[in-house]
């Protein structure tokens, strides 16, 4: 069985872990900040509790065995003996660039690395590692241990044994997959932040409020959310990122972001995980702290 190491204990690496961890696989999360894992776990508490009510055809037969094959760690060298690892921390390519020359050092030489960022290259991750073969793009969707399809990549190097490996081990979940060529964004996000950001826009112009634009979309398009609260339940941090990331890399100004979004990433609004976005939210554990510092340094010149 895949022992799997996870990443970042965010949005995503919550997610992600407690699907692998349901699935029956030891799970090793890390996280650099040890508040975050202690939110991670008390999300993963409060998800298995109400897991009878929100998903009675797909509650786990043991909630607490789940949470006991997770071990929450700080130390990136306990993800040594990982077969699998899932990466899931800032959309930011210098802290991811760090991380993978860190993670190349610590993994065994046979372990496969998943890069599950919203839309940098999976090319560019695996240049960094002596291992591009073994390195292969799974985005998952939020919220991962709910959501039936994984997005996966397949970069210059990956390899078909790699993408039989990540094809196993997402069946093994029960989780589908659709491979796509690696380029920025993919195929999901290259529209997804587009879309966002121009729902963005359309309140920044006052063109119509939070409400109307997303029952717009629930209601006339069908769509189960409207896009200002996919931007709050995605984090309007990761948004910007993500955006900043398909403008440095297509060099096309229509990925330029919302003003108003780079003003609620600074005032701390960064959506679900921080209580408030466009709408408001309860944060089981407490709200995460915001680093608009760290996001700003990011920036790309404004467009
Ligand atoms: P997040 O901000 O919720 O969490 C990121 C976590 O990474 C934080 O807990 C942070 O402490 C941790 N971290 C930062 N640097 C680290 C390091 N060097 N080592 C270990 N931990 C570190 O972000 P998120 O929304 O979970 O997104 C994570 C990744 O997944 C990003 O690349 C994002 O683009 C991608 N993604 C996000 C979504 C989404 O809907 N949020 C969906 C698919 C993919």
């Amino acid at each position: 069985m895949d022992r799997i190491g996870v990443v970042g204990a965010g949005t995503m690496g919550t997610g992600v872990s407690q699907l692998f961890a349901e699935g029956g696989h030891q799970v090793v999360l890390v996280d650099i900040d040890r508040h975050a894992l202690d939110r991670s776990r008390t999300a993963i508490v409060e998800d298995l509790r109400l897991a009878p009510l929100v998903r009675p055809h797909d509650v786990p037969a043991d909630p607490e065995a789940v949470l006991e094959r997770i071990t929450f760690s700080t130390e990136p060298k306990d993800l040594a003996e990982a077969d699998f690892v899932v990466e899931n921390i800032v959309e930011r390519w210098d802290a991811k660039r760090e991380l993978y020359r860190e993670l190349d050092r610590i993994c065994r030489p046979e372990a496969l690395f998943g890069v599950n960022t919203s839309a940098i290259p999976i090319t560019r991750v695996a240049s960094v590692t002596g291992r591009a073969g073994q390195v292969v793009g799974t985005h998952f969707m939020n919220p991962a241990h709910l959501k039936p399809t994984v997005e996966v990549i397949r970069a210059h190097h990956t390899t078909d044994a790699t993408l039989e490996r990540t094809a196993e081990l997402l069946r093994g979940v029960r989780r589908k997959h659709i491979v796509v060529a690696d380029s920025p964004g993919f195929v999901t996000n290259r529209v997804a932040m587009l879309t966002l950001n121009e729902a963005i826009f359309l309140l920044h112009e006052n063109v119509a409020s939070v409400t109307e634009i997303d029952r717009l979309f629930k209601e006339c398009f069908g769509h189960p959310m409207g896009p200002l609260a996919t931007a709050d339940l995605i984090g309007l941090d990761t948004v910007l990122l993500s955006l900043d990331v398909l403008y440095e890399n297509f060099n096309d100004p229509k990925y330029r972001p919302c003003p108003l979004l780079r003003r609620m990433v600074d005032a701390g609004l960064h959506g679900r995980k921080t209580g408030q976005g466009f709408h408001s939210y309860e944060v089981p554990g407490g709200p995460a702290p915001t680093d608009s510092a760290a996001t700003a340094a990011t920036r790309p010149t404004d467009a």
